[in-house]
């Protein structure tokens, strides 16, 4: 995985050593709400239960989320469909993932909540719509 030319799986069009990559594996931090919530979109398909954690607000945070392989190979897109700054501290999120049950797709329509504290963004919860 991470080859250069890996496209990123949050159907940004970049590569994602240029897109979640740099959030994932390096040292990057998301600079807002919609590239906090690709990047874990990106980190549901590559099974990254780590950078999940990490980035869940301590105050809605699981202890542990087991997520197994035939979770990551069922997630078949996202689309952002709105990214809304409500103040600096607090932003929402509504996409649509798509994702593949026993063969047959689904539809996980979201409006995620997000805040801001020292100095990043964290998921807090979502509403699915
Ligand atoms: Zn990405």
């Amino acid at each position: 995985m991470a080859k250069l030319e890996t496209p990123c799986p949050c159907g940004s069009n970049k590569t994602y050593v240029l897109c979640c990559g740099r959030y994932l594996d390096g040292a990057e931090i998301p600079p807002d709400a919609e590239a906090l919530m690709r990047s874990r979109y990106t980190a549901y398909t590559l099974l990254r239960e780590d950078y999940l954690l990490k980035t869940w607000h301590v105050s809605a945070r699981p202890e542990q989320l087991g997520l197994t392989a035939e979770a990551s190979s069922k997630w078949l897109g996202l689309q952002v469909k709105r990214h809304e700054q409500q103040d600096d501290t607090h932003a929402l999120v509504e996409f649509v993932a798509r994702y593949k049950i026993g063969g047959r797709a689904h539809r996980l329509h979201e409006v995620s909540r997000f805040v801001h504290e020292d100095r990043r963004w964290f998921y807090v919860d979502g509403e699915v719509t």
